[in-house]
């Protein structure tokens, strides 16, 4: 009989470990040998010593962190592509997360375990869409794990921004959104609407989107917010890490439309309390109902929750005679990088 994954794959304080392949999955401590998700701040930690991922988590690893505390030595790994390390085969699926992102499916003696990282089920030009494999056991994120979580229709959120900047075509449009994934997913999912004039940047975004570029994925005619002057910004689309909408940096700007693309934009006390005048509920999270799809998908009896509203969930899959299993691992989600 095929040994039970909680046997051979287990959580620790550094995170979770597979005992036959001898490495981590998303390690939050440096680590021997560790496998990468995706290149957000909370699952890609620098100081491993192997890293193995994706081409393009590789890359962003590189970008974000600098040669040296990107691991010592580095490992891609294509899609599809079957490793085997230790006694565990190891492959990539995509996740739908941000570019480069993947779940990692582990196969050892005829059992088989998916650790999703973070995933979405959203179509999103910028990155390759969630695949689900049927497993025994799926190892999911609940960040946003609770039935009031229903992102709606990310068309429907880009409108409402079209619609704002055709009603103050003089003001520009700030919009918050996260370094990583989020704010090159806004560019792109404009410019699949129509939007062909030059988009400003914050300093802060303007390396992960030349690198966005130079992986393929065409962003456009993006310029520096910084060096344009306050005439040349008026009815245009500027785009900043949601930490500087707040701050100083966002008086350079004439009257702006202050928007922020956010799951957590759902909150509307959360938009008004930080003086959002335009939430957009955009994810790059699995909301209420695609978490729920995707443990149909995957047909796994048993799903471990590793970070987010894991009770409400646990809950719920006890309903659809699932075991569900809270990880409770430590240091996800708090980097705020990646909502
Ligand atoms: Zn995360
Ligand atoms: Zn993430």
């Amino acid at each position: 009989m095929a040994p039970h994954p909680e046997t051979w794959l287990q959580p620790r304080p550094e995170g979770l470990f597979c005992i036959p392949g001898g490495f981590h999955i998303d390690a939050t401590r440096a680590v021997d040998r560790a496998i990468i998700t995706h290149g957000h701040a909370d699952h890609a930690r620098p100081g491993h010593h192997h890293v193995l991922a994706s081409v393009e988590t590789l890359a962003i690893m590189r970008a974000r962190m600098g040669e040296g505390r990107a691991g010592i030595t580095r490992q891609a790994l294509a899609i599809g592509e079957i490793l085997r390390i230790g006694d565990v085969d190891v492959s990539l699926v995509p996740a739908g997360h941000v570019l480069g992102s993947c779940q990692v499916v582990m196969d050892y003696q005829g059992s088989r375990a998916v650790v999703s990282g973070d995933y979405k089920r959203r179509a999103d030009p910028t990155c390759a869409p969630f695949a689900p494999v049927v497993c025994d056991v799926f190892v999911t994120e609940a960040t946003f794990g609770l039935p009031v979580f229903r992102h709606p229709d990310t068309d429907k959120e880009i409108a409402k921004l079209l619609h704002s900047m055709s009603v103050f075509p003089e003001r520009p449009h700030l919009i918050g959104a996260y370094g990583l994934g989020k704010s090159q997913r806004m560019i792109a999912l404009l410019r699949a609407a129509g939007y062909d004039a030059p988009i400003y940047l914050h300093g802060a975004l303007t390396k992960l989107c030349t690198l966005y570029a130079e992986l393929g994925i065409d962003l456009g005619d993006l310029r520096p917010a910084t060096v344009a002057d306050k005439a040349a910004l008026h009815g245009a689309v500027v785009i900043a890490p949601p930490s500087a909408v707040a701050d100083r940096w966002a008086r350079r700007l004439d009257d702006p439309v202050v928007a922020v693309a956010s799951g957590w934009m759902r909150v509307r006390q959360r938009a008004k309390a930080s003086g959002v005048e335009l939430p957009l509920i955009i994810s790059d999270h699995a909301d209420w109902d695609e978490l729920l799809a995707t443990v149909i998908d995957v047909q796994a009896p048993e799903i471990w929750v590793t970070h987010g509203n894991e009770a409400a969930l646990i809950y719920q899959l006890g309903k659809m005679g699932r075991i569900g299993r809270a990880l409770s691992l430590i240091g996800y989600g708090e980097d705020a990088d990646d909502t």
